[in-house]
This record gives structure tokens, C-alpha cells and sequence, in this order.
């Protein structure tokens, strides 16, 4: 039976860390996978983190069953960061529950936007590989929109033209802030326009924050999601806490559903439950719990905060580094200094991926896709050498 299995195709960013695991130079570079790195290279755990881990083992005195919905002390604590201070449930509009990472909360959110009758997800290309892996496993059709005109800034015509298009039983996936895999986000102007053409459209607004905190700061980060969400009467909001918390590997993340009448949102969480059991039955408490109790202490957060503006203010060097290299070789870097988070896409040809993995150990996606953070004071002149060489 098993043997009727299709070999799948192997996930070429996980391939590619393999690539540069095997190569023996000790210059090489690796600007592929998404994690954050400090001027060291390192991934270190957030000195927040440690400190709520160890209260978690000294306090927690139970590992029983929560439920599907997880922990909901963390769900609603970070409630105020995501949606403001000023009325963080909306007025009781909003409710949420945990998922096993950003990843998981984007699988309940079009799991459940269908079972609400959504047939179609009009989604920004390139996207995260993964929306569209999710969307062709659920049986979603994804109807794209080109994301960056050749400017390098966004193609405000293609989503104006990709929502005057939709209509009933369309969700539209956007990414808060970020943007993964160009760096190119709205501007709050572009995001004003997007909330008012929303409003006037029957589609469900899906926004993907998995890097809140990383692009402009915590606040303006959630502008596009909270102007969208004061236009539109019902929304999802698929959350993760692996990056701006450090948390990868723990799975950490968060599913909101925002809907007009407070009453319905028992119903429509009730979903999000029944998934969750179907499919993981509940998420996993540790990473959670950790940021939970980051939240509930008011030095704790302080810390966290200030960790993640280092690492904010560490990407912002990288990028005005390589912006003010300018012209390039064959490329301009400079739009990288006006673009935001861990990614940004260098127009290299496929030849010219090759040649920098091969001639100079520098690894990235063959898209082009480069994690600014692998960038370092002690490496950041070799790259743009190299991009100087292959481009030239
Ligand atoms: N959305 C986007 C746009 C992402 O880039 C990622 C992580 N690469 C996620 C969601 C999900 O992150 P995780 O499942 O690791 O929390």
C-alpha cells in the first residue's frame, strides 16, 4: 500500500543547509535559512526567555491536558501588543486560541475560513512557499497578485485589481509586516487604502504576523492589521512568537478570529477547536507558557522588548550597509536599506546563485532570497565583493 507513495520533492531551503553544512571553507556564508543571527552568527535563546523557563520550572506544577484552545493566559496577554492597548479584544470582538507556531495558526485560519465557505485565497507572489503548500493541502484554489513592481516598491494596481476582482467566498492572505520573501511592505498610506477597499468587499481578510517587532517596532509593525481590522467586519489573524521571541523550534503562535457580533465568536472559536483536536488535538504548552510568563512581568517585558530592538536595530545596520554599497556589480542594493525584516530578494540570474554557493560558499535560496541577519560586521564586505564578482 505505502509503496504507492510519489516521491516528493525535498524542501529546498532545508536541502540547502545541508549544501552548506558540506562545505569545508571556513568563509562560507549562509544566508538561507530564516532565523535571526547576532553580529556573532549566533541564534541565542532571548535572555527573557531563560530567565521565564526557569520560573516555569521552578512554578509548574502540572503538565495535565489544556485543552485545544492551549494556554489562554498567553493568548490574551499578548492581545494587547497585537491589537493596542486602548481595547485589545475590540470591544469583545476578538478571541483567540494557541497554535503550534505561526504555521499552525495559518492551517486552523483557512481550514476554517472554508469550512465558512471560502473556495478561493487571492494571495500576494512571491508568498511564503508555505501558504500556498497549505492552501493546495486544504483543496483552496490561490489566485495570485504580483506583490513588488519592478521598483522595488509594491504593486498597489495589482491588489487593487486582485480585490476588485474577488467576491464572495474569496479570503486574502497579507502579511502584517516583513514581508517574507522581499522585505517590501505596505506603507501605512498603502495599508489605508487596502483597509477602505476591504470594507467595501465581501472578502475575508486573512493577516499572517510573523515578524511583529522585527520590521519598524512592535506598534507600527501591527498598523496595517489594526487598520484593517477597524474597516472589515470579520477577520483572521495568524500569529507566531518563533522569531520575535526566539522561539523556533518550541512552536509558538496564535490563531484570532475578529467578527462583528461578540456573540457569534463562541461559535466560530468552537471551530477553530474541533481543527485544532482533528490535527495536533492541542499545541504544545512549553515555548507558550515561556512567553506568558515574559508578559505577566513587567521587567521580564522590559528585557524582551529590549532584546528585540536589538535585533531590530542590528538589521537596520545590515541593510543601510548594503544599501550605501549602492550599484553593485550588475545590481543596485540600495532598495535593501528601505526594506524591512529578515528577507530581501537580490535579482540574481539561477547562474549567478550557483556561482556565489560554488566560487564564494555564500548560500542563499534560488530565488534570491537573502537573510539579511546572516549578514555580519566580519562577513558583509566579503558578500558584497562577491556580488560585485558574480554580477559584474
Ligand atoms: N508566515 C510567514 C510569512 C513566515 O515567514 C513564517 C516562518 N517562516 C511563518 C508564517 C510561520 O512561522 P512558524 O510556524 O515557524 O511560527
Amino acid at each position: 500500500m505505502l509503496t504507492n507513495l510519489q516521491q516528493q520533492p525535498a524542501d529546498a531551503l532545508l536541502a540547502l543547509i545541508k549544501l552548506h553544512n558540506d562545505d569545508p571553507r571556513a568563509d562560507k556564508i549562509d544566508l538561507g535559512v530564516g532565523v535571526y543571527r547576532t553580529g556573532q552568527g549566533e541564534t541565542p535563546v532571548f535572555g527573557a526567555i531563560k530567565a521565564a523557563e526557569q520560573k516555569l520550572v521552578e512554578t509548574q506544577d502540572s503538565k495535565a491536558y489544556l485543552g485545544p484552545e492551549g494556554d489562554m493566559g498567553f493568548v490574551h496577554a499578548l492581545m494587547p501588543y497585537i491589537f493596542g492597548k486602548q481595547d485589545p479584544d475590540m470591544g469583545g470582538r476578538i478571541e483567540g486560541m494557541q497554535t503550534p507556531g505561526g504555521t499552525g495558526s495559518l492551517r486552523l485560519a483557512l481550514a476554517m475560513a472554508q469550512r465558512a465557505g471560502v473556495t478561493r485565497v487571492i494571495a500576494g507572489k512571491p508568498s511564503w512557499p508555505n501558504h500556498n503548500q497549505i492552501c493546495k493541502d486544504l483543496g483552496l484554489d490561490v489566485v495570485e497578485f504580483n506583490h513588488a513592481a519592478a521598483d522595488g516598491t509594491v504593486d498597489m494596481d495589482a491588489v487593487r485589481g486582485a480585490i476588485a476582482a474577488a467576491g464572495e467566498g474569496d479570503a486574502i492572505l497579507l502579511h502584517g509586516c516583513c514581508h517574507n520573501p522581499t522585505g517590501i511592505d505596505y506603507s501605512h498610506e498603502n495599508w489605508d487604502e487596502i483597509a477602505d477597499l476591504l470594507g467595501k468587499s465581501p472578502v475575508l481578510p486573512i493577516i499572517d504576523l510573523a515578524y511583529q517587532g522585527l520590521g519598524q517596532g512592535m506598534e507600527e509593525d501591527a498598523y496595517g492589521l489594526r487598520r484593517v481590522l477597524a474597516a472589515v467586519p470579520d477577520a483572521l489573524v495568524c500569529y507566531s512568537c518563533d522569531k520575535n521571541f526566539g522561539l523556533y523550534r518550541d512552536r509558538v503562535g496564535a490563531l484570532y478570529a475578529m467578527t462583528k457580533v461578540p456573540a457569534d465568536l463562541t461559535k466560530i472559536m468552537s471551530n477553530g477547536h474541533a481543527l485544532a483536536r482533528a490535527n495536533w488535538s492541542q499545541p504544545p504548552d512549553h515555548g507558550g507558557a515561556a512567553v506568558r510568563l515574559v508578559l505577566e512581568d513587567e521587567a521580564l517585558t522590559a528585557m524582551w522588548l529590549d532584546e528585540l530592538d536589538q535585533m531590530r536595530v542590528r538589521m537596520r545596520q545590515v541593510r543601510d550597509k548594503l544599501a550605501a554599497a549602492g550599484v553593485t556589480g550588475g545590481v543596485d542594493l540600495s532598495p535593501i536599506g528601505g526594506q524591512n525584516g529578515l528577507f530581501s530578494i537580490i535579482p540574481f540570474t539561477p547562474e549567478q546563485v550557483q556561482e556565489m554557493r560554488a566560487k564564494h560558499g555564500i548560500y542563499f535560496a534560488g530565488s534570491g532570497r537573502i537573510n539579511v541577519a546572516g549578514l555580519t560586521t566580519g562577513n558583509i564586505d566579503q558578500f558584497i565583493a562577491a556580488v560585485a564578482d558574480v554580477t559584474a
